[in-house]
């Protein structure tokens, strides 16, 4: 089965996503815990998670995925950001809690200058204090462009954290597309050997999903800025090879590109055909 979703809006609660997802064709979907901006989370609305999960339940979709805000930062140098950056994962990991067995995605974060080796560790750290046993949510680490002090722009680094993390069972990778063409792996023209290095570094099991965007910039940018499917840097080709590839073809696909919903229907109209 094509697991295939897209970023949806969070503003008007589960239900409405879900339908959402529905009518544009994904079985799964992508969704911010909270303003991107200024960390406001919505009040869990149970009757909403209610009739939720009965929808995504006889419409057989796929684990779906919560994305933190991207402007949190849990190794800053500044210690009042990373408290608010834990702060923010331990409350989001208590809302997935009611919409149990889904994943987390967050960026790891930018070092500022402190090293890389320094906001590695304190990455691990943060999560070793917020991952729980009983929980039931895989948090995955977001492999990144490498822009600026970004950690994670390298197959390398993540594996370091991963290392470092006590509670390893709740613990992946989401593999973005755009990011790591910007980042340096080249999957336009060696997509098997950039997917037999990270198996090699991280490890396929740890791989839990997959950001698929194309590029508006040419290889090994570092930019992190997503176009939409087929009209980047990756190309159609390249998409096609992606979602196909025997490694990768099981997992689920997340569109982050820049369209409104329509464009986003329109893409998994595409992508569905060429999945094969
Ligand atoms: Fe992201
Ligand atoms: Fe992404
Ligand atoms: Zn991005």
């Amino acid at each position: 089965m094509f697991k295939i979703g897209c970023h949806l809006s969070a503003a008007e609660g589960f239900i409405p996503m879900a339908k959402q997802a529905i009518e544009i064709g994904a079985n799964t979907f992508q969704f911010f815990t909270r303003n991107p901006r200024g960390f406001k989370a919505k009040k869990i609305d149970e009757n909403d998670v209610k009739e939720f999960l009965k929808i995504v339940k006889e419409n057989n979709f796929y684990k779906i995925l919560a994305h933190a805000p991207y402007t949190l930062n849990p190794c800053s140098a500044d210690k009042q950001v990373r408290q608010t950056a834990k702060a923010l994962f331990v409350d989001d990991l208590k809302r997935m809690e009611y919409i149990p067995e889904n994943m987390y995605n967050f960026h790891p974060g930018s070092h500022v200058g402190q090293g890389m080796e320094t906001g590695i560790k304190i990455i691990a750290e943060t999560l070793n204090e917020v991952l729980k046993k009983e929980q039931t949510t895989t948090v995955l680490l977001e492999t990144m462009s490498g822009k600026g002090s970004e950690v994670g722009g390298k197959f390398e680094e993540l594996k370091k954290i991963i290392d470092l993390v006590e509670l390893k069972d709740k613990i992946g990778v989401c593999l973005d597309t755009c990011h790591i063409y910007d980042g340096g792996y080249d999957i336009v023209n060696d997509l098997d050997g950039v997917i037999k290095l990270f198996d090699g570094i991280v490890g396929l099991d740890k791989l839990k999903a997959v950001h698929l965007n194309d590029t508006k910039n040419p290889f090994s940018s570092h930019k992190d800025r997503h176009e939409k499917i087929g009209e980047g840097f990756l190309g159609l080709e390249a998409v096609c090879r992606i979602i196909n590839h025997p490694k990768l073809k099981d997992l689920p696909f997340f569109l982050e590109t820049p369209n409104e919903i329509d464009g986003y229907a329109q893409e998994i109209k595409i992508l569905k055909k060429l999945y094969k």
